[in-house]
């Protein structure tokens, strides 16, 4: 359903960062791109959800080229795009950030309504603090929140990168399991991960970068035996 096709991109003229990078999402999986610091996992996200030009190659989502489709866009496609930024508004409430996820259909009080009670079926935990500061949350909780804001417009589409650095693994497995909860009800993910063995044990379908080029892929089973070859090199062990 997401296909990237040989996409040149960069920030500064005449420096490529991406040299052609192909890759395709499928329905209702989750894919993973792994690959070590700096290979340009963050900017061929940028690139999927319109926040940064291509100079070459296409990204299409379904029969719509996203390619020159502004990021504002991408919600009213059924995209959500988590950057690996925080983004919860840390003196807002939890539920005033939920709502901001409804922002494309405010006026529609009764559908901010429904979704927002759709959203606290799913997370418990953000209904029982749903007054509570989104600054006061735990990192793992702000995590969630920020899927919980993204999931106000029914994306169809999630694209996460980085969804658990600097979080403690138990509170990670807490995001991982939420993305696999996702995927069971039929979510399709993008997801972008420095943990490797995370990322290759929920992901049906990885993508390695390397340098801002493809350097392999493959469903999970195929790939697991080749893992420790491949990011011994990056760990350089
Ligand atoms: P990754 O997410 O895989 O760690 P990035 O996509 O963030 O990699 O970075 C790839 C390369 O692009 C790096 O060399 C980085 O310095 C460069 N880069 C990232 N963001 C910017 C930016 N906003 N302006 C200029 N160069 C950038
Ligand atoms: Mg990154």
């Amino acid at each position: 359903m997401l296909v990237v096709e040989n996409v040149v991109a960069g920030y500064v003229e005449e420096v490529n960062i991406l040299h052609g990078v192909s890759l395709e999402v499928r329905q209702g999986q989750i894919s993973s791109i792994i690959g070590p610091n700096g290979s340009g996992k963050s900017t061929l996200v940028r690139v999927i959800c319109g926040m940064l030009p291509t100079r070459e190659g296409e990204v299409r989502y379904d029969a719509t080229r996203l390619t020159g489709t502004p990021a504002h866009r991408m919600a009213e496609l059924g995209i959500a795009y988590l950057p690996q930024e925080r983004t919860v508004f840390p003196h807002l409430t939890v539920e005033q950030n939920i709502d901001l996820g409804g922002w494309t259909f405010r006026r529609d009080s009764a559908r901010i309504g429904r979704m927002r009670r759709k959203v606290y079926d799913q997370f418990p935990i953000l209904a029982d603090r749903k007054n509570v500061k989104g600054g006061d949350l735990s990192g793992g909780q702000q995590k969630i929140l920020e899927v919980a804001r993204a999931l106000m417009i029914e994306p169809s589409l999630l694209v996460f990168d980085e969804p658990t650095v600097g979080l403690a693994p138990i509170v990670a497995k807490e995001v991982y399991d939420t993305l696999e909860r996702l995927r069971a009800e039929g979510m399709t993910v993008l997801l972008v991960d420095q943990n490797v063995r995370e990322a290759v044990r929920i992901g049906d379908h990885v993508y390695v970068l390397e340098l801002g080029r493809n350097k392999a892929d493959g469903a999970r089973d195929a790939f697991a035996g080749d893992l420790h070859a491949l990011i011994k090199d990056w760990l350089q062990i």
